[in-house]
């Protein structure tokens, strides 16, 4: 049996549950009953058919999640660090043990091959083994001294949080907030993208068996403008942690408002990928085929502008041609597949209406444009040419507008002056790529350009302890290592007087 083969009969032992039984709430423990309640049908990108029916949060049931993670707040706050510990990390033994079946889940309700995904669970085990080894100290703060005073501070979790997540890499986005929010000693209520809700049952299903307090952990499905709304809004949650479009994000400041909700965002980008002629010609190719066209486009740090010097302009965008040409798409679960089937049929369209869109503002479509048409795909699901625009300039939709598929679009620059100009001119700044040999030039880039994350040299290189995050229309606040417990953890500052200090005297005769 072909390794395709063995892939989708094993994912289609992992789907029958879902296809079989309603997909409900996991509330303080357990899972709600699917009896009598509204449902979403859960489609899958390969085909558009049904990967089954998922509960359709009400507010009640929000309310009843928020609750949850609130009466459950006191005793895991105090729980001692090395205790959360122990259970974080054997909660990422269970997501090891289940590797296989969350890749193959999460490949066939997202569309991103197999082959990448095949990195979601380890990554997400990672994140949980990070957090839970700073679990003890992240209440620890600094001494500082005065004359007479001395300051302590210290960090307390700030309570429940709420967990909004995207459907492009579910597991291991969802994994980046819920770790550190545990590990600081807040309880969560986590809320999936309706359209890839079955890898947060799994998380939820692993973080039982872990031996997690009931309440500490709930996961409610739904819609964004109910179940995420009603999420944003509750008194109990202290904090919203989100990973979405910028257009949401602003929407959850407002829904958060009336509560003063503390909010960390994660949102979209308009990536620069800045290729100088000095580069390093094949790495810089191969990155930035990587960087666009890996996991379908869909990528929030996906390199989506790329900014060529014009005197290499023709070498560097034919071979470029060529490359994306010879992308593989296919069956997200075909270990051979590059580019896979986007999430849903309403994000396929609104892909495909930026050719239009590209053809209308000037710009050339070298590349695809096109639904994906072969043999071994069904033509139900959602393929859509690797597709790359030449001859585009900066004010174009297709420059400006997150696409978030397989869909690049070149730009060509002269001088330094005009590279940093161009990537500047955007209205996100959540990562750029720069591709010189010269050092200076680097470090000049380093300071000019407006992102929250620049990689030099290289392709998106995670590292845990790193702050990961945007500005501008990007985002809001930083994940990784002590970054995240500064978002999950309130300061609070204890001053002792040493006694002799003169203390003001008033009202006195
Ligand atoms: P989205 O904003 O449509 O949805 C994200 C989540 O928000 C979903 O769970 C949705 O149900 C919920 N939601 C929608 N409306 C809501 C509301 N009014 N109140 C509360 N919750 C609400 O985003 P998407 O289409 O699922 O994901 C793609 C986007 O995510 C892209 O813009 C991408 O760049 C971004 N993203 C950013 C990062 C990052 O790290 N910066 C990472 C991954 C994805």
């Amino acid at each position: 049996m072909s390794d395709f083969d063995h892939n989708k009969n094993l994912a289609e032992s992992y789907l029958q549950r879902f296809k079989t039984n309603v997909t409900g709430h996991f509330i303080n423990g357990k899972w709600t009953s699917t009896d009598n309640v509204k449902t979403f049908e859960n489609l899958t990108p390969i085909d558009n058919s049904s990967l089954g029916q998922v509960v359709e949060g009400t507010i009640a049931d929000i309310d009843n999640a928020c609750e949850a993670a609130d009466a459950a707040f006191a005793e895991w706050r105090a729980t001692p660090g090395a205790e959360r510990k122990k259970i974080l990390n054997k909660l990422a033994d269970k997501i090891v043990d289940r590797a296989e079946e969350i890749a193959l889940v999460e490949s066939a309700d997202c569309g991103q091959p197999i082959r990448f995904m095949k990195q979601a669970a380890v990554r997400g085990a990672a994140n949980f083994r990070f957090f839970a080894d700073k679990a003890a100290e992240a209440a620890n703060g600094q001494a500082l001294y005065q004359q007479e005073h001395t300051n302590l501070t210290m960090r307390t979790p700030i309570g429940p949080v709420g967990v909004i997540t995207p459907w492009n890499t579910p597991f291991m986005l969802s994994t980046w907030k819920i770790a550190p929010a545990l590990a600081a000693g807040c309880t969560i209520v986590h809320k999936p993208a309706e359209f890839s809700p079955l890898s947060a049952v799994i998380l939820a299903e692993a973080s039982k068996e872990a031996g997690l307090p009931d309440g500490v952990w709930n996961m409610v499905n739904g819609f964004g403008e109910v179940a995420g709304k009603r999420l944003t809004e509750h008194p109990a949650i202290k904090a919203v942690a989100f990973v979405g479009e910028s257009s949401t994000g602003s929407m959850i400041m407002n829904q958060g408002a009336a509560t003063l909700k503390r909010t960390h965002f994660e949102l979209g980008g308009k990536n620069p990928i800045i290729v100088f002629d000095d580069a390093d010609f094949d790495r810089a190719l191969d990155a930035t085929v990587f960087m666009l066209y890996s996991l379908n486009g869909q990528r929030c740090t996906s390199s989506s502008r790329l900014l060529i010097q014009s005197s290499i302009q023709d070498k560097f965008l034919s071979a470029l041609e060529a490359r994306v040409r010879s992308l593989k798409v296919g069956h997200p679960l075909d270990p051979n597949t590059e580019v896979g089937p986007l999430v849903h049929g309403s994000h396929y369209r609104k892909v495909m209406s930026y050719m239009d869109i590209a053809k209308q503002d000037g710009a050339t479509i070298a590349v695809g444009g096109e639904h994906y048409r072969d043999g071994i795909v069904s033509d139900k699901g959602n393929y859509v040419q690797p597709t790359l625009f030449t001859n585009a300039n900066n004010s174009m939709t297709v420059a400006r507008e997150e696409i978030f598929g397989p869909v690049l679009t070149t730009i060509s620059f002269d001088t330094e002056a005009d590279a940093i100009r161009i990537a500047n001119d955007s209205d996100y700044g959540l990562a750029a790529y720069a591709w010189t040999n010269d050092q200076g030039r680097a470090m000049r880039l380093a300071h000019a350009i407006e992102t929250g994350m620049l990689w030099v040299n290289s392709e998106n290189n995670r590292n845990l302890p790193s702050p990961f995050g945007g500005i501008k229309m990007s985002g809001i606040g930083r994940d990784g290592g002590d970054y995240s417990f500064d978002f999950y953890m309130e300061t609070k500052n204890v001053c002792f007087a040493h006694g002799t200090h003169s203390v003001p005297k008033i009202g006195k005769l």
